[in-house]
């Protein structure tokens, strides 16, 4: 369903990017700048295929690994491909924070991007920002995404410590992009906090997928043993 630029997460040379193509999007969650770079280096017809005419890129939050990309993917399609940039934030006040990092600091074109909430992007596949709990600093300011593509519900947790807001959402064969961590910290899902929720969602028949990776061999292990898979990297 969903196919990844990078699945590492922040100290990883290819940062967390999920990536799908519809109605002439390309379509990017988050905008690491490792992403940027694999678009410049494989060209975004190759991505997004011949009648590709605009980047959207849904935003989780605003670590550095998920949007510091961002104003370098305006300039890029502003200058090189002609392209517009449509970025979707998950709340007002996220809109407001990635305005200062795209205006204030990197002087990105007015009129080459907009930065717009769920409600106001008129992108039907989008059902909702989920919010979640992630880092201290960015309390209330962390979000996951529930999608609606091709008729399948995908569940999107972005960075979270936590399952709890997005099981709601978990229906019956949907698709879960999970981030986990086999280190632990107050931060990231511990990998050993959501075994016991697997079973629930092989009951549900979930597609259940790991990214945002801190210890790809170690969680390739164990997502074996789990019945989870990684994250499809394009390659
Ligand atoms: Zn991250
Ligand atoms: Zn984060």
């Amino acid at each position: 369903m969903l196919r990844f630029l990078g699945r590492g997460s922040a100290f990883f040379p290819d940062n967390n990017c999920a990536f799908f193509v519809k109605d002439g999007d390309l379509v990017l969650i988050d905008c690491p700048m490792s992403a940027v770079h694999k678009i410049c280096k494989v060209g975004l017809r190759t991505l997004g295929g011949e009648n590709v005419s605009r980047i959207v890129t849904v935003i989780t939050h605003t670590h550095s690994d998920h949007v510091g990309g961002l104003g370098m993917m305006i300039h890029y399609c502003c200058y090189v491909l002609h392209i517009p940039v449509l970025v979707v934030a998950p709340s007002e006040q996220v809109a407001k924070d990635l305005y200062l990092l795209t205006d204030t600091l990197d002087g990105c074109e007015k009129g080459s991007y907009e930065i717009v909430t769920a409600a106001d992007a008129g992108l039907d596949w989008i059902e909702c920002p989920v919010p979640t709990e992630h880092s201290e600093q960015l309390q209330g300011k962390c979000f996951g995404w529930v999608l609606s593509l091709d008729g399948e519900r995908i569940v999107y947790t972005g960075d979270t410590c936590t399952l709890d807001p997005f099981i709601p959402y978990m229906t019956q064969g949907c698709y879960l992009y999970t981030e986990v961590s086999v280190y632990r910290s107050p931060v990231h899902l511990y990998i050993e906090d959501i075994q016991a929720q697997l079973e629930k969602m092989k009951d549900k028949k979930m597609k259940v997928y790991f990214m945002h990776l801190d210890d790809e061999k170690a969680i390739e292990q164990a997502a074996k043993s789990l019945g989870a898979q990684l994250a499809p990297l394009f390659e």
